[in-house]
């Protein structure tokens, strides 16, 4: 089974992701992270990304391309996984469709988590993240605030903010959703894969339903 995640920024992609590889396995591949990796690796490719990413704007079609291929190729694909970020255009929809080809695969569903603009800032100005597991947090949300402040409740790690979680990025990133990722929503419901969930509730109920309907729930 593969799972295509599509949501404006911070529906809370990366979080379900987690919860499903921590409760099941799955595999989990965010095209940010990838790309982000880039960037850490300071090469030339990741000075160009850093920039890009910074001001909240898309990074090239091939490369993308490049990069979840070479991440796909790293995997058991016998291992469910879910795909973040990508495609989030209609280009990016048709590459992946010969990306899967090759490992002889189709997209199988594809889940979009629908917020406000307004839920998604209120979430963007207090996320956190844990640089070494991942697990994202909300400073102003009870819910999923650390239990110490700052610091990761799983392993101990500083919790750190995305430079590109401000309103300005936030802006540039949502009016990109907009115009390039709604297609690729439209797409897949002409296709009959789209499934469309509500994630302004609290992550236990969503992540129930999601449980649903991937027909997984080890209670
Ligand atoms: P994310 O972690 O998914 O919010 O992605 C962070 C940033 O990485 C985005 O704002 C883009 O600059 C870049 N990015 C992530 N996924 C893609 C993609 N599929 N195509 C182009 N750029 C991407």
């Amino acid at each position: 089974m593969n799972i295509i995640w599509i949501a404006p920024p911070a529906a809370g992609k990366g979080t379900y992701s987690s919860l499903l590889k921590e409760k099941y396995g799955f595999n989990h591949i965010s095209a940010g992270d990838v790309l982000r990796e880039q960037v850490s690796l300071q090469t030339e490719i990741g000075k160009k990304v850093e920039e890009i990413i910074n001001k909240g704007e898309m990074v090239n079609d091939t490369l993308m391309a490049k990069l979840i291929e070479t991440k796909l190729k790293s995997l058991d694909l016998s291992v469910p996984f879910m795909l973040d970020g990508y495609p989030r255009k209609i280009n990016q929809a048709h590459d992946y469709e010969h990306i899967l080809e090759k490992f002889n695969l189709n997209v199988d569903k594809v889940i979009f988590i629908n917020i406000s603009k307004e839920t998604g800032l209120k979430r963007i100005l207090g996320r956190l993240n844990c640089p070494k597991c991942k697990k994202s947090y909300n400073k102003y949300l009870p819910d999923t605030m650390p239990k110490t402040e700052g610091i990761c409740d799983d392993c101990n790690t500083p919790l750190i903010s995305r430079v590109d979680d401000t309103e300005e990025a936030y802006a540039t990133r949502y009016n990109v959703y907009m115009t390039e990722t709604k297609p690729v929503i439209e797409y897949y419901k002409s296709l009959g894969k789209l499934i469309e969930i509500d994630g302004s509730k609290s992550p236990e109920e969503t992540l129930k339903v999601i449980e649903n309907i991937l027909g997984v729930n080890n209670g």
